[in-house]
């Protein structure tokens, strides 16, 4: 009867804390003082403790809510066995640090006979003998009644934070595009909820990120397990990780149309999060990664137009009939202002020799530089597919300064005649994006490139004689036109072959060529770059000598005088003729070759294998 008393008197209580603070929004721990009041008023129970469930763990309530309490939350596992269907056990039982021998635990369930909560109390006589009467079971029902309502209020408060939080900082992601702005944003939230832990952000590689935020970027061959497991599925990880001494937890960021990366907390080993709090990190993630969408596909948007605008200039510029070396500068400046690399180089291969344009920047000039293009002329020997280098030195040992590279190949009908190549210092500096627009800019460009190259080894075939390969007399005439126009003086040496009819009429004309061909090379391997050969005509070969003296010029024409007929097989002789001129001259070039010819007929005359100078007394 006494127990019935005590337990009316009880309930009525109860129901005080509740009137009392259901609508004053007090914290939580005010509730439980109240009814720690109550506990010692009617069973004269002087300490008690309270946990909540939650994620599988009780999590202690007390007023400083620390990081250090959470650490001594009980595990449901560890204690589930010692209550079977019971719901109070001697506390000693629990083997808790701070459990006296006879203390009492209450296991507080909802109907689903689920856990709510622990209290953890003294034990009285007085509580001794109410529990042993049958309004314990009563007793029970009001206190889960109550702590339901409690912990509801906990979660609500707990919430309410982390969703003003929340809301705090996608407004601010509405209001940007700016993906700086939104990392720093994503940080500062996870770093105002959990203060205590590390948190850092590790993001796929992507060009359109040039920010100063702070992250990582992801990187499947070092990356570890959970964390690849987080990006590939989109899904939160947890892991021990014991070798760092922390607990990880990976939580995927998230948009509509893909994962951009994983935000990645530390805590220590024994720390549990709560469901509250991953479904807080879970939630700004994917706010997280839809503004990093948003602001991409702005981004992208814009970037479309400018692609477009870039390729659409440069074929325009590349059909207006360029030169080779024109067309190479003009691609270069748009490589670099487009996709500002550090260098950029252009490559010609002819058989099987790389020459690189003189348009390429310094680098491609030095040995540095060769090492770079040696990698490359390598790869195309063999492949045929671009290249598109992150790090070079993560695929070669010796650490090479420039780390980004991207190789686009020049193609004529399938065949790889040449490649473009730009590099940057910073590892991952190009996007993928980068390589597919510097691709398809080559590619639209490799068809003006090689008509272009086309046309200039056409032009070359006219300048050439075919028979001897030296110049022909229409590319002597220029050069000796230009050469008169910016020079101070030079020579010109005309050389006509000796009863040539003779040897072709013996030998046959097929010898004659030879002789020819023969007499061409003693030519060019005696002037070098000291002048230019050309074939004048049948028999009759020409020599401009830049910049020459005359006495230089005689002494040249000497020297093959004798040595032709050595070199020649069946042996042959020829007559030279010599003219000079020199700015005081005034001399035109039809002059100039009038006077070799002038004294080439006169060596002739004179009985042949001689040469003849043309004076200046000639003239008067
Ligand atoms: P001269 O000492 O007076 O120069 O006598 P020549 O026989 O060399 O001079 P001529 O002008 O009478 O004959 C030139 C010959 O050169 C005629 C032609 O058969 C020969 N000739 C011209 N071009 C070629 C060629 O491309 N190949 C060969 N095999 N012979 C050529
Ligand atoms: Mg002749
Ligand atoms: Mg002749």
């Amino acid at each position: 009867m006494e127990s019935e008393n005590t337990i009316i008197g009880f309930k009525s209580r109860i129901l005080d804390i509740w009137n009392e603070n259901v609508f004053t929004h007090e914290s939580s721990i005010k509730w439980f003082d109240d009814l720690k009041n109550i506990l010692f008023e009617f069973f004269d129970i002087k300490e008690a403790k309270y946990y909540i469930y939650d994620a599988e763990t009780f999590l202690q309530l007390s007023w400083n809510h620390s990081f250090a309490k959470k650490l001594n939350a009980i595990k449901w596992v560890e204690i589930e066995p010692l209550f079977y269907d019971k719901d109070i056990i001697d506390a000693h039982k629990l083997q808790l640090k701070d459990c006296a021998k006879n203390d009492v635990a209450l296991l507080l369930r909802d109907k689903e006979l689920h856990p709510l909560g622990l209290i953890i109390m003294e034990s009285s006589e007085k509580w001794i003998e109410f529990s042993k009467t049958t309004q314990l079971d009563i007793f029970l029902t009001t206190i889960t009644k109550l702590v339901k309502t409690i912990r509801k209020s906990v979660y609500l408060t707990q919430q309410e934070s982390q969703f003003r939080n929340l809301f705090n900082v996608t407004k601010m992601f509405n209001s940007t595009l700016d993906i700086g702005q939104i990392l720093e944003g994503t940080l500062n939230s996870i770093e105002n909820a959990f203060p205590k832990f590390k948190s850092i952000l590790i993001l796929s590689n992507d060009q359109d990120r040039k920010t100063s935020a702070p992250y990582k970027l992801f990187d499947y061959t070092t990356e570890r397990n959970t964390t690849v497991e987080a990006y590939v599925s989109g899904e939160i990880t947890t892991e021990l990780a014991q070798d760092l001494g922390v607990r990880l937890l990976n939580i995927p960021i998230v948009g509509k149309q893909g994962i951009y990366g994983i935000l990645q907390m530390s805590t220590p080993l024994d720390y549990l999060f709560s469901i509250r709090q991953k479904e807080f990190a879970v939630l700004l993630a994917r706010a997280a990664g839809n503004a990093l969408e948003n602001a991409k596909l702005y981004i992208q948007s814009h970037r479309l137009v400018s692609d477009l605008q870039l390729i659409n200039e440069t074929s325009h510029k590349l059909n207006m009939n360029l030169s080779l070396d024109e067309m190479v500068v003009f691609l270069r400046n748009q490589l670099m202002k487009f996709f500002h690399p550090e260098h950029v180089g252009f490559v010609f291969i002819e058989n099987d020799e790389y020459k690189i344009s003189p348009a390429s920047t310094d680098v491609f000039h030095t040995m540095e530089g060769h090492l770079y293009i040696q990698y490359v002329t390598n790869h195309f020997k063999s492949e045929k597919d671009s290249l598109f280098i992150a790090d070079f030195n993560r695929l070669i040992e010796s650490k090479y300064e420039y780390r980004s590279l991207v190789a686009i190949p020049l193609k004529e009908q399938n065949n790889i005649t040449g490649f473009s190549i730009i590099l940057h210092k910073e590892p991952y500096f190009f996007s993928f994006d980068n390589y597919k627009l510097m691709q398809s800019l080559i590619q639209h460009s490799s068809l003006a490139i090689s008509n272009s190259t086309l046309r200039y080894k056409l032009q070359k075939m006219v300048d050439r004689d075919h028979l001897t390969n030296l110049f022909a007399r229409n590319y002597l005439d220029r050069f000796v036109e230009d050469a008169m126009e910016s020079d101070d003086q030079g020579v010109f040496v005309l050389i006509d072959i000796d009863n040539f009819k003779r040897i072709n009429d013996t030998h046959g004309h097929q010898i004659g060529d030879e002789i020819l061909k023969q007499i061409a090379r003693v030519i060019q391997g005696m002037i070098k770059n000291k002048g230019v050969s050309a074939r004048w005509g049948g028999e009759e070969l020409a020599l401009y000598l830049s910049h020459m003296s005359l006495e230089q010029g005689v002494e040249m024409s000497r020297q093959l005088l004798a040595a032709i007929p050595q070199k020649t097989n069946p042996s042959v002789t020829v007559s030279i003729g010599i003219s000079h001129w020199s700015r005081s001259d005034n001399l035109s070039f039809n002059n100039l070759f009038h006077n070799a010819d002038t004294v080439l007929y006169e060596a002739k005359n004179n009985g042949k294998n001689q040469l003849c100078i043309y004076k200046a007394s000639h003239s008067s």
